[in-house]
């Protein structure tokens, strides 16, 4: 008897001790399962309403989740750098090709592996060594006064420095990276001697020191000022969305030769990406056709698939032959561009 109640009372015990670590192996199951539910980690300088849009749509159609940080692209660079091995990031995103050359340049990407990438994307808006791609693009051109300018008196980027355009020119600074890849791919096309004469007829030819934003070359123009400018077509297009009657329009410029100089906002999986392949399915649905009109429309830039329409504001202003110089190269020659705008004067 004393024996059958030891035996009982030593099942019981088992049985309880069995349950509860059923119940704990199951409980840690679903711990384990939260945290390995797959999750990709994006440093980006576009700015948040730019991409958590993109990123909701990822995580419906995927399950993947995105979680990001976003501020200014060097500052993310140096983070990225500074981290090492230890960085939590897959992806950089980032806008300018100077800016994506450059974390090439400092070893921050492996190359992207999805094949969707190369077939979407057009060869020079992506690294021929496949370690960043183009998600969108964005066309650098003429900005002119519709009250005080004709079309027909608009040719080229290097047309605006013949004197014509004494004190009627309006230019963002040199230090802007814009700036700096737009001069880069002229001095590719045209060389050092026609690209200093160009730059040099430039500064003649300025209204007013060169300005801090694009917005606020724009203003100028709309104020007096000057009667052209430069500027990337996103802010053209995000003041005629407030002002559809703006005076002010868009010219394409050197569609007689180069084709107007386009950039890109884009993005490369970073070389200690904790979820390689996670990173690689996020840009592979970035550039497909369901996410490229929503990704390039919400900055009214130009969808970098050329299969997918732009947006209709966009789409308004007409085709143009865009210069398809990779621009990997209009990174590489940034530093000489730089140099050559110091001798010339242009700041
Ligand atoms: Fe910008």
């Amino acid at each position: 008897m004393k024996l059958k109640q030891w035996f009982s009372g030593i099942l019981s015990a088992l049985f309880m001790w069995s349950a509860a670590s059923v119940m704990s192996l199951s409980a840690l199951a679903v711990s384990a399962q939260a945290a390995d539910e797959p999750e990709v980690v994006v440093y980006s300088s576009r700015k948040e309403h730019l991409i958590k849009p993109v990123f909701d749509a990822f995580t419906k159609e995927t399950g993947i989740k995105v979680s990001y940080l976003t501020g200014k692209d060097n500052a993310l660079i140096e983070r990225v750098k500074a981290e090492g091995r230890a960085t939590p990031a897959d992806v950089l995103m980032t806008v300018d090709a100077g800016n994506l050359w450059y974390a090439a340049s400092q070893d921050l990407f492996q190359p992207i592996q999805t094949q969707q990438v190369a077939k979407a994307i057009p060869a020079h808006l992506r690294d021929p060594q496949g370690l960043w791609t183009g998600l969108s693009i964005r066309a650098r051109t003429i900005v002119y006064s519709t009250e005080r300018v004709k079309p027909d008196e608009l040719s080229s980027y290097e047309a605006l420095a013949e004197p014509q355009w004494k004190g009627r020119l309006c230019l963002r600074t040199a230090k802007k990276v814009y700036t700096k890849s737009l001069v880069s791919a002229l001095l590719a096309h045209n060389g050092q001697d026609k690209t200093e004469q160009m730059v040099k007829g430039w500064v003649s030819n300025l209204a007013s020191a060169p300005m801090a934003k694009d917005s606020h070359i724009m203003d100028a123009i709309l104020a007096g000022q000057c009667d052209v400018g430069l500027v990337n077509t996103y802010y053209f297009g995000r003041l005629q969305e407030k002002q559809p009657d703006v005076a002010l329009k868009l010219f394409w410029a050197n569609q007689n030769s180069t084709g107007t100089h386009v950039n890109v906002s884009g993005a490369g999986v970073l070389k200690h990406a904790k979820h390689p392949e996670l990173a690689n399915k996020l840009l592979s649905w970035l550039v497909s056709e369901q996410a490229q009109g929503l990704f390039a429309s919400l900055n009214k830039e130009y969808p970098a698939n050329p299969e997918v329409p732009a947006d209709p504001l966009v789409a308004k202003w007409g085709r143009f032959k865009q210069d398809d110089l990779n621009l990997q190269k209009v990174g590489a020659l940034q530093a000489d561009a730089v140099r050559l705008m110091q001798r010339m004067g242009y700041r």
